[in-house]
């Protein structure tokens, strides 16, 4: 069903703010003449050719808004696969609202959020998943998270998930083929033809959806904490991270009371380094605090990072603290290597925790290694493909998950020997799951698919 797109939108393209550029998107039947209302050029946008640059001035009723250059990408190999005009303005809030508004009085109005990536989808200039991928990207914040998307934009998961599609469409013509001319006395179709190629399709679905961790991962990053007693060097290690990643720090308010917390990004990945030092002081014993305060740091960590005073011998806390974290992905920073160990790798093996780097606080000693074995300890999940392909989309993850279970129940019916309506039933339900992360409508194909091969109507 294709919604109504005979208008024409426009929105401004860039963020609001004081910038070199701002650019004003118009898309739809109208666009070139739209634009030409509003731009003066040594010719009309509605003459010029598609993917064609212009310069000239943003004009209406003589009055001079700002020079421009207007881009023309016509029907149907523009972004939306309409006619699209985007006037690259210089980037003032003033006159990227007015130009907006004279667009909207000329005849546009404006785009709902999404609506050019819409437009794009229903024109077949992408896929879902590819659509999905561009919002992914623009919210992207990793320089990790940027490439999985972009790969998906690029269609690295569409080609993964159509090949697995066709792959189930090609078993239900098979099968239903099989149903049609059940009476006509063709011999019935080899079960164990049919497992193989069920048992083909659990494979890669599975495959596909093992790569979900990693797109977890690289979607919403990690989390690290930093937990210990007191004075062991936690907030002096924090500062420590934050001052080398200072480029790409970016400001979040601690997300309790307790804690704070900043984002950054380790190796491309996005991560939120927790600090449990703004815990406040209270009168309770020194060790119950520093237990409760590793137990819940720990509870809310993807790793924790266990801060120890290298340059002292362990106490009762560090060791009640070890305890807590017990089952979880820890690695032990020897802190303050910068003085005389008094600690070694071998006595935090001794007390049950087998990872730790020697590191200070103070010289920045230390610091990469302690970061690789933080890394080192995230779910990765496999990467699969030539390209890399990671499943980073909730939704597209579910509809695999949805695949795979009824991939499953198909195999279930063949060995039950439900008959093969049961089991077809179930492969159309895969191949519908499929085809939902593209977007595609899986009736027409197995349709398609059908009548190819078996030219019923002669
Ligand atoms: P927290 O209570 O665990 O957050 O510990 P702080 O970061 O406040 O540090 C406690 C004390 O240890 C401070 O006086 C720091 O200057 C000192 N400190 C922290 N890291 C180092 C280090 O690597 N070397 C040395 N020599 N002192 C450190």
């Amino acid at each position: 069903m294709r919604p109504d797109f005979d208008d024409t939108i426009a929105a401004v393209a860039t963020p609001l703010g004081e910038a070199g550029l701002g650019v004003i998107r118009l898309s739809g039947p109208a666009a070139l003449s739209i634009a030409d209302k509003l731009f003066e050029a040594r010719r009309p946008l509605s003459a010029a050719a598609t993917h064609t640059l212009h310069h000239g001035w943003i004009t209406r009723s003589s009055r001079r808004l700002d020079e421009a250059v207007a881009a023309v990408f016509r029907a149907p190999t523009s972004y939306t696969g309409e006619d699209v005009v985007e006037f690259s303005c210089h980037g003032s809030p003033a006159v990227l609202r007015e130009l907006l508004a004279w667009c909207c009085e000329s005849g546009a109005r404006l785009a709902r959020p999404g609506e050019f990536t819409q437009r794009a989808y229903v024109n077949g200039r992408m896929d879902l998943a590819q659509a999905e991928a561009v919002a992914a990207l623009i919210g992207a914040r990793s320089a990790r998270s940027a490439r999985a998307a972009a790969d998906q934009l690029a269609g690295g998961l569409s080609t993964r998930v159509g090949a697995l599609r066709r792959a189930a469409i090609e078993l239900l013509a098979d099968i239903e083929a099989n149903l049609d001319f059940a009476e006509e006395d063709l011999p019935s179709l080899p079960k164990d033809r049919v497992a193989a190629a069920l048992g083909l399709l659990i494979d890669g679905i599975g495959l596909l959806l093992a790569t979900g961790t990693r797109g977890r991962w690289l979607r919403e990053g990690g989390s690290v904490v930093l937990a210990g007693r007191p004075n062991v060097g936690k907030s002096s290690l924090f500062n420590a991270f934050l001052a080398q990643d200072r480029s790409i720090v970016t400001d979040v308010p601690g997300t309790t009371r307790d804690t704070i917390e900043e984002r950054l990004s380790w190796d491309g990945y996005p991560i939120a380094l927790i600090d449990t030092a703004g815990i406040r002081k209270t009168t309770d014993p020194v060790e119950s605090i520093g237990t409760d305060r590793a137990r819940r740091a720990a509870d809310q960590a993807d790793v924790v990072v266990l801060v120890i005073d290298a340059s002292q011998q362990l106490t009762d806390d560090d060791r009640a603290i070890a305890r807590t974290l017990n089952g979880q992905a820890v690695v032990v920073a020897l802190n303050k290597s910068d003085r005389p160990p008094a600690v070694l790798p071998v006595d935090i093996v001794r007390i049950g925790l087998q990872r730790s780097v020697a590191v200070s606080a103070l010289t920045g000693a230390g610091l990469a290694d302690l970061r690789a074995a933080a890394l080192s300890l995230f779910p990765s999940g496999p990467e699969t493909g030539e390209a890399g392909v990671v499943v980073t989309n909730e939704r597209h993850a579910e509809k695999l998950s949805e695949a795979l279970a009824a991939c499953e129940s198909a195999l279930d019916a063949l060995g039950e020997g439900r008959g093969e309506d049961a089991v077809s039933f179930d492969v159309r339900r895969a191949a519908g799951a499929l085809a939902a992360v593209t977007g595609d409508d899986v009736g027409e194909a197995v349709l398609d698919s059908i009548f190819s091969r078996f030219c019923i109507g002669k």
